[in-house]
């Protein structure tokens, strides 16, 4: 399992609940999301309505389900979850919608993977609260209204360029959430080593935040694992010394680079003499879904400019040539 993908791993479960910000104000960065849903959420009690549908888009482990379980908490409503994958047939969805209460969030991840046939069912869900499901087969098939009570779906998707447009223009609100600052990483680090009931130094929160690809599921992931070798070596309070070695043990590089990323990169200067070169390409050199490259690989190195995209395929950047000590030919 990779130590610095935003996508959830197994060892992350046992924690990331009792991880959770309750609400908006314990909710760390994403400042400017923050502040709009704070006044939709406002206006939506005001009114006594259920709140606009929201879209929220940005690469794992940001804090989406974290944002989706807040509005629900902010709003004083039970939280509904489910994901793409998981609602098969149109009938799995009426199931779901059928059962909630007035006002109620429903938060589906990974909502560009619902199968289109369920897709449809959800429009007129959400724009007039009423599902069209057809009964039977041939000749007695009958179409059956059934009506819904207002409720709120939060959609969340790695790329809001996933979704299809129909599905897109439903929602009140799209949010993008951003990689975070390291001081807010920081903040994170010293907040989850509170609930943890564990002690570090403030340099070595520093250094986790620097490492951890602007991702708090990482920053957490990364000071638990920090944390243990701490503790064998019976340290008071994590040190940066600790931190350092440890972090250099789990193969994670001062930018929070991993052999991934390294591989990848080197592919692209090794074969391609740093790109241009397309994804599909990259994909296959490395043995990864180009969707894969494209979600979860790609955005933090796009983002920290060690990667370039051009409309000929992606190029190696000075940036990336220079940290990984490799000297760029002349062409
Ligand atoms: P995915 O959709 O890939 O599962 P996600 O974007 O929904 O990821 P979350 O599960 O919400 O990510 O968040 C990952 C972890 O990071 C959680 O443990 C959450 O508590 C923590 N976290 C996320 N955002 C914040 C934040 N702004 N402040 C504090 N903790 C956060």
């Amino acid at each position: 399992e990779r130590m610095v993908t935003g996508e959830l791993q197994n060892e992350d479960a046992s924690v990331e609940l009792s991880l959770r910000p309750a609400n908006l104000q314990q909710y760390i960065g994403q400042q400017k999301v923050k502040d709009n849903l704070g006044i939709f959420i406002q206006a939506a009690k005001m009114r006594e309505e259920a709140l606009d549908h929201v879209l929220l888009y940005g690469p794992p482990g940001l804090g989406k389900t974290t944002l989706a379980s807040i509005i629900a908490n902010e709003m004083g409503v039970q939280f509904r979850s489910t994901s793409g994958p998981a609602i098969e047939r149109s009938g799995d969805l009426a199931a779901i919608l059928s059962s909630l209460e007035p006002g109620d969030v429903l938060f589906i991840d990974e909502i560009h993977r619902l199968p289109r046939s369920v897709e449809e069912i959800l429009y007129p869900a959400m724009e007039d609260f009423f599902l069209d499901i057809v009964i039977g087969t041939g000749p007695s098939a009958r179409s059956v209204r059934i009506d819904l009570p207002p409720f709120t779906l939060v959609g969340a998707t790695t790329r809001a360029g996933l979704l299809s447009a129909p599905l897109r223009d439903r929602f009140g609100v799209l949010s993008r959430l951003d990689f975070y600052e390291p001081d807010e990483l920081c903040e994170i680090v010293e907040r989850t080593a509170d609930i943890f009931e564990t002690t570090i130094t403030h340099e070595a929160s520093i250094e986790i935040a620097r490492r951890s690809r602007g991702t708090p599921r990482i920053a957490n992931r990364l000071l638990k694992r920090i944390r243990d070798i701490s503790q064998v070596k019976g340290e008071q309070q994590i040190s940066l010394g600790t931190t350092d070695h440890a972090l250099d043990m789990l193969q994670v590089d001062e930018q929070g680079l991993d052999h991934i990323d390294h591989k990848l990169l080197t592919g692209m200067i090794d074969g391609f003499q740093g790109g241009p070169v397309g994804l599909d390409t990259i994909a296959a050199t490395i043995g990864e879904e180009p969707q894969t490259i494209e979600d979860v690989y790609e955005p933090y190195l796009l983002q920290t400019g060690f990667i370039q995209r051009t409309p000929r395929g992606r190029l190696v950047t000075p940036k990336a040539y220079q940290h990984l000590g490799i000297r760029k030919e002349d062409d």
